[in-house]
């Protein structure tokens, strides 16, 4: 089914009337920037209960979690651009060669236009806003596309976005209701989801000629060298596959341990684990996940050291540990997206580079070592998205820093001023005075003229 925020308009005309707003130029002044991005922090904490509850019907999360991971880093971003919005928005000024002289040149940011923000279901508010800040930062009008996996969340977001904050509307639906709005020729797609469905989205919005922003996911790795402290590492990494059952993006996806520190880490991560779930499974989205995550459990061969199986009819898993899957196992293959790590033994730092680089370019990177050296060989030699040395996940945290993937996790990013500078155009802009005109620069390029023009090139 498809509902827009006018309940009564089809997708054309939804698309239609926010064109007609950006068109009467709404949505540039600073003031209409920063009216709904307060509007926006306003529906996060009014609404704060309700969306927290729909978020637990979705996720089953529990209204805090759902709150501390989706509703207040949300909110974190909508503070970061509204203390800085003046600023980004300034026209920045560049030098102007001579033969451009007399004039000032500048870079002037101006929005795109009607944007799609497409979202996922495992963050079903942050996923949806966090990119709705920056577009609207941006001064764009945005539609956005929630994902029928979170329809509570949907539903709640389609209800209320339109009371707090203008230029924008909610469709609800799925892959149908994604296609028809990219075929709408939109200014900007912000997809974030799968690599299988972003190939989709990407040949759909090149008929158009629409640029793709694309935050997918992979497989991330987290490595843990001799050198690290192995319980804090257990901890952090198991902290990054407890958080939302494994179900993240840049959630720790395998481990690579070094030969001499195995025991001891797998040791330590039995312990941590027990303490951070009290031996309880973890909710898992779906049937068809579930069945999923279980067929990688049963195909890994290795060593299980605890967990098992997911309950269908549950709708949960285990914490689930394997030690040294079969290297052509599914579950080295493809994202886990679950509570399930495997836990691969390396011959140093070296080999875990070169396992790394042998895959597709993480969305994250982990590395747990005290060494500084290694730390600076990892960073020299892994290529991905995002990296933090001996945590799990808090890069995301910070606001200064870019989000998003590289190669096959993703192309662009947002946050903060990546996110203005993602959904904004930056024109450039040189200005000339009439009353001199430099004659150097038109034909017939003789004599004098050709002399100095030479000296120049
Ligand atoms: P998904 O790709 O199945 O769905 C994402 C969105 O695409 C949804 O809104 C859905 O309705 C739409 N969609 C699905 N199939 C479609 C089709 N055939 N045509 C057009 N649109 C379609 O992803 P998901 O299961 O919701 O989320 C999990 C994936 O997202 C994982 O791979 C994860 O790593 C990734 N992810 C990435 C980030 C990031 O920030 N990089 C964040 C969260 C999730």
């Amino acid at each position: 089914m498809t509902t827009t925020a006018s309940a009564a308009r089809t997708i054309p005309q939804t698309v239609e009337h926010l064109r007609a707003v950006f068109d009467a130029g709404t949505t540039r002044p600073l003031i209409w920037r920063r009216r709904q991005l307060e509007g926006l922090r306003r529906l996060l904490t009014e609404q704060r209960p309700a969306l927290a509850e729909a978020i637990d019907a979705d996720l089953r999360r529990g209204r805090f979690e759902a709150a501390l991971f989706d509703l207040v880093p949300t909110v974190a971003e909508v503070d970061h651009a509204l203390k800085h919005l003046r600023g980004w928005m300034r026209p920045q000024r560049v030098p102007t060669p001579l033969l451009a002289e007399p004039g000032r040149s500048w870079v002037q940011r101006e929005p795109l236009g009607v944007v799609l923000v497409i979202s996922p279901w495992n963050y079903p508010v942050h996923l949806a806003l966090a990119p709705m800040v920056a577009a609207l930062a941006a001064g764009d009008c945005v539609v956005l596309k929630p994902s029928e996996l979170a329809p509570t969340v949907s539903a709640v977001l389609a209800r209320l976005l339109p009371e707090y904050v203008e230029g924008t509307a909610v469709v609800v639906g799925a892959a149908d209701e994604t296609m028809q709005l990219i075929d709408q020729g939109l200014d900007h797609v912000f997809f974030t989801g799968s690599p299988a469905v972003g190939r989709i989205i990407m040949r759909a919005a090149s008929e158009h000629l629409t640029p793709v922003t694309l935050e997918l996911g992979g497989k991330s790795p987290a490595v843990v060298s001799r050198s690290a402290n192995l319980r804090v590492a257990a901890k952090r990494i198991a902290f990054g596959k407890v958080t939302n059952s494994g179900q993240t993006c840049i959630a720790p996806d395998y481990v690579l341990v070094e030969r001499s520190v195995r025991d001891e880490f797998l040791r330590h991560l039995d312990e941590v684990v027990e303490q951070l779930t009290g031996g309880a499974p973890l909710p898992i989205v779906s049937e068809r996940h579930a069945d999923r995550l279980s067929k990688l459990v049963a195909s890994a061969g290795g060593e299980r050291m605890r967990g098992g199986p997911a309950d269908r009819n549950a709708l949960t898993m285990p914490f689930t540990v394997i030690a040294d899957p079969l290297e052509d196992a599914d579950v080295m293959a493809e994202e886990i997206f679950g509570p399930v790590l495997p836990v691969v033994t390396v011959d140093g730092l070296d080999d875990a580079i070169a396992r790394i680089r042998s895959g597709g370019r993480p969305l994250a990177a982990y590395l747990f070592t005290r060494d500084g050296r290694e730390q600076r060989r990892f960073l020299d030699r892994v290529s991905a998205g995002g990296v933090t040395i001996n945590h799990t996940m808090l890069h995301l945290q910070v606001p200064g820093l870019p989000f998003g993937g590289v190669g096959t996790s993703g192309t662009g990013n947002y946050h903060g001023r990546w996110g203005f500078e993602t959904f904004s155009h930056a024109k450039a802009v040189l200005r000339q005075g009439t009353r001199f005109d430099l004659p150097l620069l038109y034909p017939p390029y003789v004599g004098r003229r050709r002399r100095v023009l030479e000296r120049m090139l």
